[in-house]
């Protein structure tokens, strides 16, 4: 599976992609836009700052995904075309079974279903990967 890898040693802590994912999940076309929404967006990638550098933490897009053999309704599955862990919302009836499971703390609460990262599959490159000013985040096959 693809997945967003991040170089720490190129990180300097900008933030600008967790902007862009806001933006993204939102479905607006900037921050502006985003701040005015009555319910603040979500986003799916977390930057946490450690001693020496910073580390987001996004979905791993995982092999074996806990967060499938979590979901009681089928709503997290594995697109065998996409081959990404890929979530149905309308098939989501919000009981946190994948929060629970999921190790990286990856699935986040959006207007009271889950909601993860999908490496942007409708677009060329996910948003946080085409934000970084310094190419620390890439989008690759292998781990
Ligand atoms: S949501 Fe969590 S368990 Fe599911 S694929 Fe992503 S990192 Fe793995
Ligand atoms: S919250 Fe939704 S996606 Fe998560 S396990 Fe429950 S039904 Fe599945």
């Amino acid at each position: 599976m693809k997945k967003i890898f991040c170089d720490i040693k190129k990180c300097m802590h900008c933030r600008r992609c967790e902007l862009a994912c806001y933006i993204k999940n939102a479905d607006v076309r900037d921050i502006f836009e985003a701040v005015k929404l009555a319910e603040p967006p979500v986003k799916n990638i977390e930057l946490i700052q450690m001693s020496d550098n910073s580390m987001p933490f996004i979905c791993r897009q995982c092999d074996e995904p806990l967060c499938v053999d979590a979901c009681i309704s089928g709503a997290l599955y594995i697109d065998k075309k996409l081959n990404y862990v890929c979530l149905d919302k309308t098939k989501c009836v919000g009981c946190w079974s994948c929060i629970m499971r999921c190790p990286h703390g990856s699935i986040r609460v959006s207007k009271h279903t889950a909601l993860k990262c999908d490496n942007c599959v409708s677009k060329e490159k996910p948003e946080c990967v085409n934000a970084c000013p310094t190419g620390a985040l890439a989008l690759n096959e292998n781990d």
